[in-house]
């Protein structure tokens, strides 16, 4: 319990692959990268080939508001 400086948390888990992150911004990061430019094609996403492949539906749904809110 005395080394959380030096050893610091992942607090967040994909929820696509199960990966940890210490931040949001390191997830976000992993997300656009993995799951969401991979789909991106013709400045359009493919929803349908994205969702297939997400493990948790709710999720990805959530994440594809998101993001698409701020492109
Ligand atoms: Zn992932």
């Amino acid at each position: 319990m005395s080394s959380i400086i030096n050893n610091r948390k992942n607090i967040i888990m994909c929820s696509q692959c199960y990966e940890e992150f210490p931040s949001g911004y390191e997830y976000r990061l992993h997300w656009e990268e993995k799951h969401f430019y991979p789909y991106l094609k013709n400045n359009r996403f493919d929803h349908v080939r994205a969702k297939k492949d997400a493990r948790y539906m709710k999720d990805i749904d959530r994440l594809i508001k998101e993001i698409s809110n701020s492109i």
